[in-house]
């Protein structure tokens, strides 16, 4: 954590739902899905106008054409989102050249390495205020938040909290030094960085369900609960201590999902579905990146926790949520399931 708020980050608002909105005049003001349109997809991003009914990101598109069956369901174009990605970037590395793209529609940018006075509060927000106008008047009209903090872990939440809908007509909130922990205290576990579903659940059976619970507990219980590693890194993250540097070119070399059940699975149809379902998150998320994939790799972790994994490589690389789960389907079939999967 840093004395100064000098790390900003960005987030494009609905980017994708957005792009089609922005390209195609008839979608504006309409509900617009963008993810997979077929039986199993997962959606990718909603318009605001769908978010009102309950849809977000990573639902399985079937309920989302429940909830808002009025809405246009699209399958992504995801070259002009590329293109509105190139363009934003190339923004922010003219404010600093630390800049750390996330995925195609968020970075965190290094304001220490920016040609600003960082302990000037009112000039980094004016700096938010002239980059949002500019991200608007590149891409004709596309709209983003930003968040100022001491940490990648307060710009984060603070972008999060300058979103559409949360009170902040500037769409920029900075976080003061010092009141980072305040600011968190009242925040779901899952807004800490590297809190998943999985480590959601396991703090809820703890009692923790909240950042402020965290705080509650010793860093020996945690621990103890969640291992020397974890456990010392959560205990430092709920109370905003976050070094973490800003990195510029980050390559990510893979892309996964994982789940745990509640009891181990030994039926076939329901591997099949636990499977079809990460074949599309993890292509919602490699669309997400911009990136294409070559190889498919399946692991299940079996009841005597003995590890299988099997791998195959394609001859072009993809980003078909399809193609990743025909493969992945494939591999499944050499698993023998008579031990059951945890
Ligand atoms: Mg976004």
């Amino acid at each position: 954590m840093r004395s100064r708020a000098s790390v900003l980050h960005l987030d494009m608002d609905a980017f994708f739902a957005s792009v089609e909105q922005r390209d195609k005049p008839s979608l504006r003001g309409k509900a617009v899905i963008v993810g997979g349109t077929s039986g199993r997809g997962v959606v990718s991003t909603a318009s605001y106008e769908a978010r009102a009914f309950g849809v977000h990101s990573a639902m399985p598109s079937a309920q989302a054409r429940h909830l808002a069956p009025q809405a246009a369901f699209l399958s992504g174009r995801f070259e002009a989102y590329r293109e509105s990605s190139r363009v934003v970037m190339g923004l922010l590395h003219e404010v600093s050249p630390l800049v750390e793209p996330l995925s195609l529609d968020e970075a965190f940018v290094d304001l220490e390495s920016a040609d600003i006075d960082t302990g000037d509060v009112a000039a980094v927000r004016r700096l938010a205020a002239t980059l949002r106008h500019q991200v608007a008047g590149r891409t004709e009209g596309l709209t983003c938040s930003v968040g100022i903090g001491s940490s990648k872990f307060m710009a984060k939440v603070a972008s999060e909290m300058a979103k559409p809908g949360r009170g902040h007509q500037d769409h920029v909130v900075l976080v003061e030094p010092g009141t980072e922990a305040d600011v968190i205290a009242p925040l779901p576990v899952r807004a800490i960085p590297g809190v998943g579903p999985v480590a959601a659940a396991r703090l809820d059976r703890l009692g923790m369900k909240k950042v402020a619970d965290i705080r509650q507990a010793s860093r020996e219980e945690l621990v103890r609960e969640l291992g020397q590693a974890w456990g010392a890194g959560l205990a430092d993250l709920a109370l905003a201590r976050d070094d973490r540097p800003v990195i510029s070119s980050r390559e990510a070399k893979s892309i996964s999902v994982e789940d745990t059940f509640e009891h181990d699975l030994t039926d076939r149809a329901e591997c099949e579905r636990v499977v079809d379902r990460d074949a599309a998150l993890v292509c919602a998320r490699l669309q997400h990146s911009g990136r294409f994939a070559r190889t498919v790799t399946l692991k299940a972790k079996m009841s005597d926790f003995s590890i299988w994994s099997r791998s195959v490589t394609m001859t072009g690389a993809t980003d078909s949520a399809e193609r990743v789960r025909r493969m992945a389907r494939h591999l499944l079939g050499s698993l023998d399931l008579r031990e059951g999967v945890r």
